[in-house]
């Protein structure tokens, strides 16, 4: 193998590693958080989801998914065909994050634009702060087990916080 046909065939590896999705998968990794990728049990097929933090991460390339920002330039020709195109995907975006919202699950986009060089550091860590976010408040809505004897009436769970085997002296009365 020459020297260039070896060289191109790296750049072939090497590009398939950063594609946008990697680069948030890598990212996600090395930060210590641990996911499943293209879950075709969840609306949409997010592509990263992490069920510790109920948060499912679409990563959208700009074009497809019809971004309006400056990478988005529509085509030329058959612009019929890639409008209509495009707006299906874009409902169907809309339609899943509106499912998996349904069913209690945070969504997050993350566009092509966000993922360049330049701009790509801060958008990761912003992501990282979102999750962070997500899993504090998913800790804090959710009641303790006991509390959950009755879903209709508040009474009950003032009951089972009573009833819980709490030592004395947390529940001392002055
Ligand atoms: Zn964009």
């Amino acid at each position: 193998m020459d020297e260039s046909k070896r060289s191109h065939i790296m750049s072939m590896i090497k590009s398939k590693g950063t594609k946008p999705e990697m680069l948030v998968r890598r990212y996600l990794f090395a930060h210590g958080f641990r996911y499943r990728v293209n879950v075709r049990t969840l609306p949409g097929t997010p592509d990263i989801v992490l069920r510790k933090y109920r948060t499912a991460i679409f990563v959208h390339g700009c074009f497809w998914h019809g971004h309006d920002c400056g990478d988005f330039r529509p085509p030329k020709t058959r612009v019929e065909f890639w409008t209509a195109k495009i707006s299906r995907n874009r409902e169907r975006d809309l339609q899943a994050r509106e499912r998996l919202r349904q069913l209690g699950w945070r969504t997050m986009v993350i566009w092509g634009c966000q993922l360049k060089p330049g701009v790509r550091e801060e958008t990761l860590a912003e992501m990282v702060y979102l999750l962070g976010k997500a899993l504090a408040e998913k800790l804090s809505a959710k009641p303790p087990k006991p509390y959950i004897l009755d879903d209709e009436a508040q009474a009950p769970r003032i009951a089972a916080e009573e009833a819980l085997p709490y030592p004395k002296s947390h529940s001392d009365k002055r």
